[in-house]
C-alpha cells in the first residue's frame, strides 16, 4: 500500500460481525502449508524487500510464474509467457536556480517538481504565478495545480515551511511517468514576496527509462470467456534502508504489505483451478511498482478493455487480524458499487460478512491499484485487514513473517474464496462505479 504524499496514512476493509469461525467450519479450500510456503519465500531476506528495478524483484517475478506455470494457468492472449514487461520513465531534478526581484534564492528555499528536461523562464508570461500566502491551503493550491497541468511558480510564506520541507523532499526524489503526455513543471519558493516583478528560473532533470514487470495468468472461463474476474495484489515493496553501523535489519520485507495478497492470489489460483468449474475467465495479476506509483496496474489496465472487468478484487495487506477480529476482512470503497453487498449475501450462510473500510480517513480508496481500474468504471475495491492506525510495522523493515498471523491470514483467504463464488460463476454482476466521483491521476506528480 501506498504512503499518502506528506502525511503518513493508509487501509482497506471487509468483516464479519459474528464470533470467529473456525476455518474447518467455514471452509477447507486453500492449503495452509502452500500459502505459508509461498509467503515464507516471498517475504525471506533473499528477496531484499523487492524493490522496483532491482534484481530481486525479477527472481520474485520468476517463481510467481513458476507457481502459476504448475498451477496451470496460461498466459494473457498474444503473451508467450505470464511476464508482462513495459518500460517507464524516471525524471530526476538535477539543478534548480531562481532569482526573484533580483535577488537570488537560497536553494532551501526552494523546490521542484518538473517532467521538463530545461527550463529557463526569463519572464511571468512563461508561466501561471500563484501566492500561497499565511491563511491560503497550501496542500489543496498544490493539488489543483497538478490536476490542471502546465507550467507554473508558486510564492509560499513561509508559514507553511514545514508542509514545503515535506514536498520539497518528496520531489527530490524524482518523479516516475508511465508516459510523458503532460510536460508540465512547479516550481516552489519559500518566500515572503508576493509578486513578481522580474525572475530568472532555470532548471534541468535527467530523463531515463527502465523496465518493470507484472506477473499475470490467466484461467480461461468454461461459459462466459468475455466476462473477466480479477484478483490482483502487489508483489514489490521498498526494497533495502541504507546499512547501519551496527547490524540493524536493513530489509524492507513487506511480508504484511503485499507479499500477503499476492500469497493469497496464487493460492486462490490454485483453489480455482482444482475446482475447474469457473465460468466466467479469472485473471491473476500480480502487479509491480505500486509503491512509487501504481505503475504496474496502470500498464495493465491499457492493455484490455475495462468494460470486459466484471469486478477487481484487489488484496492488500491481509497478515495480521483486523480490527473485526481475526480472520475478518474489509473492503474499501464500499459504496462505489454494490461489490460489497453481493458478496456479503454469498456470505450470509456462512454467517460472516465483508466489512466496509473502518479508516475512511485514510483514502485507501485511492491508495492501491484498484484505483486504476476504478476510474475506468470497474467495481474495483482493495480487501484488507491491517490496523493502519496502529500496525507499528507498517512501511518498517519489521513487516516481516514473523508479525504476521498466518492462521488469521488464511482465515481471510478461505472467506474470499467463499465470498466470490459468485462472481466466477457468473451469478452476480456488480454496479459499475461512477468515474465522475473518482479523483484522476495528477499531471505533473
Ligand atoms: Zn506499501
Amino acid at each position: 500500500m501506498k504512503r499518502s504524499l506528506i502525511k503518513y496514512t493508509a487501509t482497506l476493509a471487509v468483516s464479519l460481525s459474528l464470533p470467529f469461525l473456525s476455518t474447518s467450519s467455514l471452509a477447507n479450500n486453500i492449503s495452509f502449508e502452500s500459502m505459508s510456503q509461498d509467503i515464507s519465500y516471498l517475504a525471506s531476506d533473499q528477496l531484499k524487500g523487492r524493490a522496483s528495478f532491482s534484481e530481486d524483484i525479477d527472481v520474485a517475478a520468476q517463481y510467481i510464474s513458476q507457481r502459476f506455470d504448475e498451477i496451470g494457468l496460461v498466459p494473457l492472449a498474444g503473451n508467450k509467457n505470464f511476464k508482462q514487461t513495459f518500460s517507464i520513465t524516471s525524471i530526476m531534478p538535477k539543478e534548480l536556480a531562481v532569482s526573484l526581484n533580483g535577488q537570488a534564492i537560497s536553494a532551501k528555499n526552494l523546490g521542484m517538481a518538473s517532467t521538463l528536461e530545461q527550463i529557463d523562464w526569463q519572464n511571468t508570461q512563461e508561466f501561471t504565478t500563484h501566492v500561497i500566502g499565511k491563511d491560503d491551503n497550501m496542500r489543496q493550491v498544490l493539488a489543483q495545480i497538478n490536476q490542471s497541468g502546465g507550467k507554473h511558480v508558486a510564492l509560499i510564506n513561509p508559514a507553511h515551511s514545514k508542509l514545503f520541507n515535506g514536498y520539497r523532499r518528496y520531489f527530490a526524489q524524482g518523479l516516475n511517468k508511465l508516459s510523458l503526455d503532460h510536460q508540465g513543471a512547479i516550481v516552489m519558493v519559500l518566500t515572503e514576496q508576493t509578486s513578481i516583478n522580474t525572475i530568472k528560473v532555470n532548471a534541468s532533470t535527467a530523463i531515463t527509462k527502465q523496465t518493470l514487470t507484472n506477473v499475470v495468468g490467466v484461467l480461461p472461463g468454461k461459459e462466459k470467456k468475455q466476462e473477466i474476474v480479477l484478483y490482483s495484489a502487489h508483489y514489490d515493496h521498498l526494497g533495502t534502508a541504507p546499512t547501519g553501523e551496527d547490524n540493524t535489519d536493513v530489509i524492507y520485507n513487506g511480508a504484511d504489505d503485499d507479499a500477503s495478497g499476492t500469497t493469497a492470489i496464487i493460492n486462490l489460483a490454485q483453489y480455482f483451478a482444482n475446482k475447474a468449474d469457473n465460468a466466467r475467465t479469472l485473471m491473476f495479476s500480480a502487479f509491480t511498482a505500486e509503491e512509487i506509483g501504481g505503475f504496474g496496474s496502470r500498464y495493465f489496465s491499457k492493455q484490455l478493455n475495462p468494460d470486459d472487468v466484471v469486478a477487481m478484487i484487489n488484496i492488500e495487506m491481509i497478515g495480521k487480524p483486523s480490527k473485526f477480529g481475526a480472520g475478518n476482512v474489509w473492503m474499501t470503497g464500499m459504496d462505489r458499487s454494490n461489490l460489497g453487498q453481493l458478496l456479503n449475501e454469498n456470505l450470509k450462510m456462512k454467517n460472516t460478512q465483508i466489512y466496509a473500510d473502518p479508516y475512511p480517513k485514510q483514502n485507501l480508496f485511492y491508495r492501491s491499484d484498484n484505483a486504476t481500474l476504478a476510474r475506468l468504471g470497474v467495481p474495483a475495491h482493495s480487501f484488507s485487514s491491517t490496523q493502519l492506525d496502529k500496525d507499528q510495522h507498517y512501511h518498517q523493515t519489521s513487516d516481516d513473517l514473523a508479525s504476521l498471523d498466518l492462521q488469521s491470514m488464511h482465515q481471510v483467504i478461505e472467506s474470499l474464496s467463499i465470498a466470490t463464488h459468485g462472481l466466477v460463476d457468473g451469478s452476480i454482476t456488480p454496479t459499475r462505479v461512477d468515474v465522475n466521483k473518482i479523483k484522476g491521476h495528477g499531471k505533473i506528480y
